[in-house]
């Protein structure tokens, strides 16, 4: 069946899994401040992680850091790299910060993210790997401004398309459908869906998920 598949990938991609200190603090520490546990997976992490060193990122953005756990697996991923991570609430952004003291790298910076994005894009910044995991009612915005920011050749993941497209069934919202209506018409970038198992969650509704993953042409 396919939930003895599921146990099945989430016991074998939970085998591969280098967990260190510092990740294992980051969640600790997260969950004992009160933040939703509603960071990546650890599996997802390593995908992350991965992608980052095949694009041999440099520097990697960031839209939602929470407490920072993501960005653990940013900073770790590639000798060299740096990361910048924008959060808009204080508390989450002081959580985060304490959980990478250590991590030299990263630079969190507090603010709501259309606020933060076009300062990057006027300062010159340019980044290899952007990350989009905030909130749903700006991503088309997010988009655009990650498209201005990535270098040609390098990569933008969204994360959790495939979860809006498949609840906006249920609750009728089209948020899901109208960033892939977005992304179809940017003649800037290759993208497509890449479906993931989020066995991590207990939910069955949310055991499907899938990211957008796009290359800046
Ligand atoms: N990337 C994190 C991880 O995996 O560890 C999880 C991020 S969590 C799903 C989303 C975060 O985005 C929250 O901390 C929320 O406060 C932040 N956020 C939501 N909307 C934002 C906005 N417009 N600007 C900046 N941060 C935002």
């Amino acid at each position: 069946s396919l939930q003895r598949a599921f146990k099945i990938v989430t016991q074998a991609q939970n085998d591969l899994i280098k967990s260190t200190p510092q990740l294992d603090h980051a969640l600790s520490n997260s969950a004992a401040q009160g933040l939703p546990s509603i960071a990546i997976a650890p599996a997802q992490g390593v995908s992350l992680s991965i992608l980052c060193q095949l694009v041999q990122a440099r520097h990697v953005l960031e839209i939602g850091t929470l407490g920072g756990y993501s960005t653990l697996f940013f900073a770790n991923s590639v000798p060299g790299v740096k990361v910048t991570s924008i959060e808009y609430n204080p508390k989450h952004h002081a959580v985060a910060k304490e959980n990478t003291t250590d991590a030299t790298n990263v630079e969190i910076i507090l603010g709501a993210a259309l606020d933060v994005l076009p300062k990057l894009a006027a300062e010159g910044r340019k980044f290899d790997f952007v990350f989009i995991d905030a909130d749903w009612d700006e991503q088309r915005e997010y988009f655009d401004w990650a498209v201005k920011l990535t270098n040609k050749g390098k990569a933008i993941y969204v994360d959790n398309v495939v979860r809006q497209l498949t609840e906006a069934e249920a609750d009728g919202s089209e948020k899901g459908r109208a960033l892939i209506d977005h992304v179809r018409q940017d003649e800037r970038v290759e993208a497509t869906l890449i479906p993931t198992l989020s066995t991590h969650k207990v939910k069955t509704s949310e055991l499907v998920d899938g990211y957008l993953l796009a290359v800046v042409k």
